[in-house]
């Protein structure tokens, strides 16, 4: 393989032990010459990760609190492991000056991205290898949302003049040369931005798993690991919960069409996830890739005579939901009825207006709201080609004495999503996930 780049996240650069075990994992494979590292994450359960006291000193600032004390122990997990790598690297006015930026209104985001950037500063002094600072290649625009196109062209220009190098992730640059930060864990996302930008063969994403579980091991006990998935599959299980990877994270690689490998710091041996964009080879016995949930749903049931014949009818209960800004998740309909699936979070305060909007526009003959729904997504591309899929998932769930409320094929057709009680949903996800994976 000609060139890999790789994202180390937090946990995986927690502390001296962690770097030494990432140095040796870069080195025993020349192809790994971008490195994007996260700042230091937990070192055990209750520890605090360095992003999140960075966020914690902004808002001391912020009430006008002393931050000296507390930032000492930022400088002391740097210096801590710098001391223990042995290298010679005073980091002591990095410090400092990043102390003082805060203390003069540098930004939220700013603070934040300091994480990053400072142990990307250690990274790039340990490995030898250059430091790119991702303020210089990474690109915000005017209302915030990620410039693709200029990120691209000049995080390829910039690469190119650096055989080994190492960006921090989670920033970049606004147009006025203020920090901007992606949402929490978007490490990923750069790394996935400099995969694209390096033209990589592969964007190995080195955490603390190895790879995607077919479900929640909260749930199921010791859950089968995921060997290949697609990026649309994967979608379908991160949007109901899956989280080892950040969404936006699959896009920029998706794009350029380079897999993603999911990859265990700690267990480097194991194969971890592969996530590509095509794969045929599905394990006929399994049928599915995985299966996921989440709680804290609401259905509004609207049920009206001759509902399927009304010209409109489907557009007026859509324009209610979009003039109290509610996207809905799902829209089962039946002849006479329909149903709405929203995340029931989205109609806190509004429910009554939501329900009068929807009588004065359609005249419904009932309305009713119900909440405690939980959606399970059986996700698989082998799905299309197993006859009786759907089958199976309702009877493993009926036989469990679990009742089905709402069922949605999506027309992708490599899930099928149903919605059960929320109390309900443990039993229900085990009873799916033992009839497919014996
Ligand atoms: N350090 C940031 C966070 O904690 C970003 C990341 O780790 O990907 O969210």
């Amino acid at each position: 393989m000609k060139l890999k780049v790789v994202k180390f996240g937090g946990s995986s650069l927690a502390d001296a032990e962690h770097f030494k075990q990432v140095a040796s994992i870069i080195k025993a494979d020349p192809a790994r010459r971008y490195v994007v590292p996260s700042a230091p994450g937990k070192r055990y359960k209750d520890d605090t990760k360095v992003t999140d006291m960075l966020y914690r000193c902004y808002e001391m600032i912020r009430n006008h609190e002393d931050i000296d004390e507390y930032y000492t122990q930022i400088c002391d997990r740097y210096n801590g492991i710098i001391k223990e790598l042995g290298i010679d690297f005073d980091i002591s006015g990095e410090l400092e000056y990043v102390k003082r930026s805060m203390q003069h209104n540098s930004g939220r985001d700013y603070a934040a991205s300091r994480g990053e950037y400072l142990n990307g500063l250690i990274l790039a002094k340990y490995l030898k290898y250059d430091f790119i600072d991702a303020e210089n290649v990474i690109f915000f625009k005017d209302n915030g949302t990620f410039d693709e196109e200029k990120t691209n062209e000049v995080m390829a220009r910039e690469l190119l003049q650096h055989k080994k190098a190492v960006i921090p992730g989670f920033y970049g640059v606004m147009p006025n040369g203020t920090i901007k930060t992606f949402s929490r864990g978007g490490s990923d996302i750069t790394g996935s931005i400099v995969a694209r930008a390096a033209e990589a063969d592969l964007y190995e994403n080195w955490t603390d798993v190895s790879g995607f579980m077919m479900a929640d091991p909260r749930i199921i006990d010791n859950p089968a690991a995921i060997a290949t998935i697609t990026y649309r599959e994967l979608r379908e299980l991160s949007y109901m919960g899956a989280t080892v990877l950040h969404e936006d994270a699959i896009f920029p690689v998706r794009y350029a069409g380079i897999p993603i490998n999911i990859k265990n710091t700690n267990k480097p041996e194991d194969a971890g996830t592969m996530i590509v964009a095509e794969a045929s080879d599905y394990d006929a016995e399994k049928i599915i890739t995985g299966v996921a949930g989440k709680k804290g749903f609401s259905v509004i049931t609207i049920e009206k005579d001759m509902m399927n014949s009304e010209i409109g009818f489907g557009r007026k209960v859509l324009e209610v939901l979009e003039d109290h800004e509610i996207s809905f998740e799902h829209l089962p309909s039946g002849i006479d009825n329909m149903s709405i699936v929203v995340s029931s979070a989205t109609l806190d305060g509004r429910r009554d207006k939501v329900l009068s909007s929807m009588n004065r526009m359609v005249r419904p003959d009932s309305i009713s709201i119900e909440d405690n729904l939980a959606l399970i997504a059986i996700v698989g591309r082998g799905m299309v080609k197993a006859r009786g899929t759907a089958a199976r998932v309702f009877d493993a769930i009926s036989n469990a004495g679990v009742n089905i409320r709402m069922i949605d094929q999506g027309s992708s057709e490599i899930s099928i999503i149903v919605g059960i009680e929320e109390h309900e949903f443990d039993t229900a996800l085990k009873a799916i996930y033992s009839e497919f994976v014996k």
